[in-house]
């Protein structure tokens, strides 16, 4: 069968089906062959690979996915797009398409079910409206991923590399690498949609670490703090963190960053993860030795 990935297959398919595209589940379907082998060189995609793909669209990725991996994996969440994926992929025995909401999904047990648990890469053309909240599903619910190869908008990608001290650096930056090492694959240009969204794409590789880059004694409160002290950019930390959100005053606050040696005039923005390690962990022995009120 004729690769989807040009125009006029594209077109072709879509008119046989009467399928209508729809902005809200962001589809916006690729047409380009170039950027395609530049995400499967991306994600080093061999022969040994287990891939699960969120949003197939029509199939056009997946094909090519097919034909590199081991077995792939395709959860797409619009039914319209279930019989025309039954058509574009039937020549493919190593791809399984399961119809649903990816957030809604539990991944560990899927992957359990069909990959026995084994590593998989994560590749996708993200659907732009629920870009983070699907990578960091990935990774806060541990679901085992070696690679998370995406195409998300560029400013997205600009904050997962984002290092301290620029604009882009804020929690998104912490927690992504906490878990990962961001790697930039290329930037895309609108062109190669159909139909072109209204941003420029960045096509990203967030290798997942073996064990997350920071030693935390309290995970649910480093990012807690991380949060906080990003929630008002101006503020310096000694504000932003006494301000509530973590029920620890002033005095304690000063005392953390001072066990942490972290000028209490410093913004969250300066904060290396390192830093912010440290600080969590110390405000979270400061909160385990306060007698309960
Ligand atoms: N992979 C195709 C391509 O590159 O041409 C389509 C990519 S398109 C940007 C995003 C796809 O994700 C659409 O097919 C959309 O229906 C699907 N999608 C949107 N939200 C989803 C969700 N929550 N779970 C699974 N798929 C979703």
């Amino acid at each position: 069968m004729d690769k989807l990935v040009s125009p006029r297959r594209t077109k072709e398919i879509i008119d046989k089906y009467g399928f209508r595209f729809s902005k809200s589940l962001g589809q916006n379907f690729l047409i380009d062959e170039n950027i395609i082998y530049k995400i499967l060189d991306g994600a080093e995609i061999s022969e040994n690979d287990l891939v699960l793909e969120v949003g197939p669209g029509i199939g056009t990725l997946t094909q090519y996915l097919g034909d590199r991996a081991r077995k792939v994996l395709a959860i797409e969440i619009d039914k319209t797009l279930i019989p025309i994926l039954g058509e574009t992929l039937s020549e493919y025995e190593n791809i399984e398409l399961v119809h649903g909401d990816v957030l809604e999904i539990d991944l560990n047990q899927l992957i359990n079910e069909k990959f026995a648990g084994e590593k998989v890469k994560v590749v996708s053309n993200l659907p732009y409206y629920v870009t983070t909240p699907i990578i960091m599903k990935f990774l806060e619910d541990e679901v085992p991923v070696t690679d998370i190869v995406v195409m998300v908008q560029k400013e997205v990608a600009d904050r997962l590399k984002a290092s301290p001290n620029t604009k882009d650096y804020g929690a998104l930056s912490v927690a992504v690498q906490y878990y990962c090492e961001p790697e930039i694959i290329t930037k895309v240009p609108r062109a190669v949609f159909i139909p072109q969204p209204n941003v420029e794409s960045t096509v990203i590789r967030l290798k997942v670490l073996d064990r997350p880059r920071v030693n935390i004694d309290n995970r649910k409160l480093f990012f807690k703090v991380v949060k906080a002290s990003f929630a008002k950019r101006r503020k310096t930390l000694l504000n932003s963190l006494s301000m509530g959100t973590l029920g620890l005053d002033k005095k304690d606050i000063k005392e953390a960053l001072s066990l942490s040696e972290i000028d209490s005039k410093r913004r969250g923005e300066s904060l290396a993860i390192e830093e912010f390690a440290l600080l969590a962990n110390n405000i979270n022995k400061i909160i385990k030795e306060k007698p309960e009120s």
